[in-house]
């Protein structure tokens, strides 16, 4: 029988990624006809806890401390190990945030057992728990068992809903965890301003934009500058993420005029990412990467290119827009203005 543990830090209430790795926890559990548990750690783990009281786990965990509030691989990894230890779990399942990815590995050793990090999808193969993950830049999906426990586990976002339920009141059971050799400490945390950040996993929409932005265009001219005001408009109206081909992202390296706020982040396909979203625009883009693996996992997809006969946008939009860019992007800024004034955004 497995003794199945969901696992993740908690900086306040359960990050979306990781109510969604609760989500898939449960649903394993009940699929193997067995029982899980929740194992927490932070500054103030008890509100998370409560948070999911409802989600059915038989056991709460956690390890409490201000040493275990920030994000520091020793701190980490000692607590998840000994929240691991606690529940005795076989299988543990954690969100794939930061914090979580990077002492998936150093855990797993620690334990004794397996790590295995994007997972998209838990099962049960033939009785035994199997994981889903894609293989060759997102071209195959493969799924897989595991004899080795514990079979730590780390969650894409996006692959379940997120739990929903009640708060409550949690019996958290306190697991004490001495970590060794703390010599790092956070002092601070820089992160761009809401607006400079571009890459914004939670949105509704990608909006890829690709080399054509940079071109000349049939009057003969280039136009980045108006190009940089379309996209960044469009993107502060939509709060849409933004991906870029690596055609484009690698101009910037080429001291070509470009768009200065993309960096190789942004960059979708088969040598870039491969983001969840439901929807995706790709503007300006020919290449075969970000429209077939960039894209792999967006629900809805159309794109505007000049080129009627590209085979790519043709083949991977659900609706191709032969058009200029430029033109349609303006209109519906135009269309967006209004009420994202209304909404308060702008
Ligand atoms: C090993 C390898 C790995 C790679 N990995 C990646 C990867 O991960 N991601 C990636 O993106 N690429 C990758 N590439 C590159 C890829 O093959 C393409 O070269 C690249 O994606 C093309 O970029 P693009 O579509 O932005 O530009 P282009 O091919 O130059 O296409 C620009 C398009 O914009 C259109 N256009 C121009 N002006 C307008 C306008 N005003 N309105 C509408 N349309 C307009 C043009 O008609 C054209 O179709 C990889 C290549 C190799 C060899």
């Amino acid at each position: 029988m497995e003794t199945l543990l969901f696992i993740s830090p908690t900086e306040g209430p359960l990050s979306k990624n990781a109510l969604e790795a609760l989500a898939s926890t449960k649903q394993l559990a009940d699929s193997l006809g067995t029982t899980f548990s929740v194992g927490l750690w932070g500054d103030a783990p008890q509100a998370a806890a409560d948070g999911s009281a409802a989600c059915g786990a038989t056991k709460f965990f956690a390890v409490t401390g201000g040493e275990f509030a920030q994000s520091r691989y020793t701190t980490d990894a000692s607590a998840a190990e000994a929240l691991g230890r606690a529940a005795g779990a076989t299988i543990i399942i954690g969100p794939a945030c930061s914090r979580w990815n990077r002492v998936l590995a150093g855990v797993a050793h620690r334990l004794g057992g397996r790590p295995d990090s994007h997972v998209t999808g838990l099962s049960v193969s033939e009785g035994a728990p199997a994981i889903s993950r894609w293989y060759y830049r997102q071209r195959m999906e493969g799924v897989m068992t595991r004899t080795q426990r514990p079979w730590v586990l780390a969650v894409e976002s996006g692959i379940a809903p997120a739990w929903q339920g009640a708060p409550g009141t949690a019996p958290v059971e306190a697991v004490g965890c001495a970590p060794a050799g703390v010599r790092s400490k956070v002092t601070g945390i820089e992160s761009l301003a809401a607006d400079q950040q571009t890459i914004r996993p939670e949105a509704d929409l990608l909006f890829v934009t690709g080399a054509g932005w940079t071109k000349k265009q049939p009057d003969g001219q280039i136009k980045v500058e108006e190009a940089q005001k379309r996209i960044l408009d469009f993107l502060r109206l939509s709060r849409a993420s933004l991906g870029s081909t690596k055609s484009l992202v690698d101009l910037s390296g080429e001291g070509v005029a470009t768009l200065t706020f993309l960096t190789h982040m942004n960059q979708v396909g088969q040598t870039g990412s491969t983001p969840r979203h439901p929807k995706g625009l790709s503007t300006c883009c020919h290449g075969e990467e970000p429209h077939t693996v960039g894209w792999r996992f967006i629900g809805e997809r159309r794109a505007i290119s000049l080129d009627a006969n590209c085979g790519w946008a043709r083949g991977k939009a659900d609706v191709l827009y032969v058009a200029d860019a430029f033109a349609v992007m303006e209109k519906v800024n135009d269309l967006l203005a209004p009420k994202a004034v209304l909404d308060g955004d702008i």
